[in-house]
């Protein structure tokens, strides 16, 4: 664990760093977004090392999933850098004139970043490439669940860059709570909803804003006018990568009982193909991240009726994907948000009962709805309220940098990616500029015979 006053001796050499100016320099910005991506490339093999002993993933997901993800943000931030850091001018009254205006974008200090174990180096790289590019500095908290990538973030970072500008610090809630101690400009944190009250409980003592990815319960409606096997493969792709250990995961169906058999009959299939007859054998299938979520796992398997799947080998932290039948809204599995290889499956009769079931809820991170039926498209859309919505998807519009990525009430404050990270990590500062050459007295007291001539003048 590391100690308040080493904490505290970091924190002020960033911000006597962040005060000589270098972080506010675009080509410094761009320069620095450069070797991170040439960091996280020669580092490719170490990467898929750290996340097979965390996580068992397969290296294609270890690529696909955060690698990928991160260069590709990085090329976005650098093609379009040069444009969001330009002031953008706003229009002024013709009454104020020839007074302008203008909105500059300023970077904000010192940025905590508290990453979540399920994606570790995404979640703890990809918010730092808004941090840079809108010119901090930043002090980064990988997951202690994910200890060998934690290790690996902290050796590629701090080995690469100057610990007054970004430094990795590692820990477990200790860590973080005596981070949480101290004054920040901005809080990134990702991880539980219980959790995420506590760091904005924390920064609110020192009113610093944060942003805040949290989870939930992503329902994944199913209507009868779909193309079953793409619906099949698209979800159990989006359930199972990573062993359902996705904040984005579909976290249970709801599917129109006149379409149920069929679909259940083709994700079978497709699962059988995905991973074979043993999904324990196959090397494309991830582990549970440790004995503590494996247990909590395990409990969920109780409810309603296992019909695929339901398989466990504790030693290896092995859950096989799992489907299971007859759920009740009430059961355990439909309580909390399932992190895991586990899909309950409820029906629905009436559309307009199931999205109002949905709506009683606490508000999703995602929502997916497969259908070709655009007025049931647009129904689902403008009648339920989600982080974001894939039609006839799951999972992919994290991918699209030009997204903004977050939830909404209860799954999260905030957005990143592309532009939004830029403008999470910036302040709009509004400016204004009269010249001298002009100063009409209209507003100046004494106001004796003014209040008519305003009138008139805000009449137009
Ligand atoms: P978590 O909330 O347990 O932990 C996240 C981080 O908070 C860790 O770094 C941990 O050290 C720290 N922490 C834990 N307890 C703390 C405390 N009492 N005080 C201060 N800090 C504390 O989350 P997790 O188990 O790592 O991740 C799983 C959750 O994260 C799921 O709910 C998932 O949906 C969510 N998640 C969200 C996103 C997203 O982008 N919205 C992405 C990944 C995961």
């Amino acid at each position: 664990m590391i100690s308040n006053i080493i904490i505290s001796d970091i924190i002020h050499k960033q911000r006597d760093f962040f005060a000589t100016g270098n972080t506010r320099n675009i080509d410094f910005r761009i320069q620095q977004l450069k070797k991170l991506k040439q960091i996280i490339i020669d580092s490719e093999e170490s990467i898929y090392q750290a996340l097979k002993l965390d996580l068992s993933k397969p290296i294609f997901e270890s690529f696909a999933t955060e690698i990928a993800l991160i260069n590709k943000e990085i090329e976005y931030t650098i093609k379009h850098l040069k444009s969001w850091v330009r002031a953008k001018k706003a229009q002024v009254p013709w009454q104020l004139l020839p007074a302008s205006a203008k909105i500059y974008p300023e970077p904000l200090g010192v940025i905590l970043i508290i990453g979540a174990w399920n994606y570790p180096l995404l979640l703890a790289i990809a918010p730092l490439i808004g941090v840079i590019a809108a010119g901090n500095c930043a002090i980064i908290k990988p997951s202690e669940f994910a200890p060998h990538t934690s290790t690996l973030v902290t050796q590629i970072i701090n080995q690469h860059f100057s610990p007054e500008y970004i430094t990795v610090v590692e820990g477990g809630v200790e860590t973080s709570q005596n981070l949480l101690q101290e004054k920040f400009d901005h809080i990134f944190f990702t991880g539980g909803t219980a959790v995420g009250k506590i760091v904005m409980a924390a920064a609110a003592k020192h009113l610093t804003p944060v942003t805040l990815e949290l989870g939930g319960k992503s329902p994944c409606i199913v209507d009868t006018d779909i193309d079953i096997q793409t619906t099949a493969k698209r979800i159990i792709w989006g359930k199972f990568i990573n062993a359902g250990q996705t904040c984005l995961a579909p976290d249970y169906l709801l599917v129109n009982c006149q379409i149920k058999d069929d679909l259940l009959a083709a994700i079978k299939q497709n699962l059988q193909s995905f991973y074979g007859d043993n999904p324990q054998l196959s090397s494309d299938y991830t582990r549970i991240i440790n004995p503590k979520q494996f247990h909590r796992l395990e409990q969920l398997l109780k409810s309603g009726e296992i019909i695929i799947g339901g398989d466990t080998n504790q030693n290896e932290l092995y859950i096989s994907p799992t489907i299971i039948d007859n759920v009740n809204w009430d059961d355990d599995v439909m309580e909390d948000e399932i992190f895991g290889p586990i899909l309950p499956v409820i029906t629905y009769t009436d559309i307009s009962a199931a999205i109002a079931k949905i709506n009683s809820r606490p508000k999703p991170l995602a929502l997916y709805l497969f259908s070709r039926n655009q007025n049931l498209q647009r129904q689902v859309l403008e009648s339920t309220s989600s982080g974001g919505v894939c039609i006839n998807e799951t999972v992919m519009h994290c991918a699209v940098p030009g997204l903004p990525f977050g939830g909404v009430s209860n799954s999260g404050i905030g957005r990143y990616h592309g532009k939004a990270s830029f403008d999470t990590f910036s302040h709009y500062k509004s400016t204004y500029k009269n010249p001298f050459w002009i100063d009409i007295n209209w507003r100046y007291p004494p106001y004796k015979g003014k209040l008519s001539f305003l009138k008139q003048l805000l009449r137009f």
